[in-house]
């Protein structure tokens, strides 16, 4: 479908994208689609799935490529993304970028615009011990977070130069209250993508 809104969000572990993704999608008529969210349910349900991406996620690892990228390909392909999708936590390196594009480009598609929630290091590892106190995430810990972190610079970071080339890059301030960050990511990227 070629009017559809094809959205992904990006940024470090404790950017807040979950929250923004929500608020985001919301706005598109999309459904936000969390990898992060979908690994845990099944965590939570003691799925095979669950019982197998455990201990990798535990220890703030990727989940095998291949694992995720027909997790979101089926997803993607559901009735309720018809309209367009937004993205948390997917792709989070370039093996998942060009699995994903070439899925898109299956019908015709691609990516409209990535959202890039910037925050400075010390300012998410705080808001993720916050976090652990008050949620209990098992990878919370504060050698876990920090390992996410460099997973992020190593893997993830390099994929904001190859959407700026693209042109489709929108970069946004993440510090601030929750409400003046999604009016600033609703303006840039209305000026991106013209709705
Ligand atoms: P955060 O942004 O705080 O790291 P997420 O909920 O996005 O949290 O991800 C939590 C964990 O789920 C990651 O550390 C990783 O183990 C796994 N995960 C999520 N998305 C992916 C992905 N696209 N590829 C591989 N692993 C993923």
């Amino acid at each position: 479908m070629s009017n559809a809104t094809r959205l992904l969000i990006v940024g470090p572990p404790g950017a807040g994208k979950g929250t923004q993704a929500t608020m985001l999608a919301e706005r598109y008529g999309v459904p936000a689609i969390s990898t992060g969210d979908i690994f845990r349910a099944n965590i939570t349900g003691g799925t095979p799935l669950g019982l197998q991406v455990q201990e990798i996620i535990n220890a703030g690892e990727l989940v095998p490529d291949e694992l995720t990228d027909t997790i979101v390909a089926d997803r993607i392909a559901q009735d309720d993304a018809t309209p367009g999708f937004l993205l948390d936590g997917y792709p989070r390196n370039v093996s998942q970028v060009q699995a994903l594009d070439a899925e898109l480009a299956k019908s015709g598609a691609s990516l409209d615009a990535v959202v890039l929630l910037e925050a400075d290091t010390d300012e998410v590892v705080a808001r993720l011990l916050k976090r652990a106190e008050e949620q209990g995430r098992a990878d919370d810990t504060e050698e876990v977070i920090r390992h996410r972190q460099t997973v992020y610079t190593e893997q993830t970071a390099p994929l904001i130069e190859l959407f700026e080339e693209r042109g489709i890059l929108v970069r946004v301030d993440g510090l601030g209250g929750i409400d003046e960050v999604a009016e600033r990511i609703s303006a840039a990227l209305t000026a991106k993508i013209g709705r």
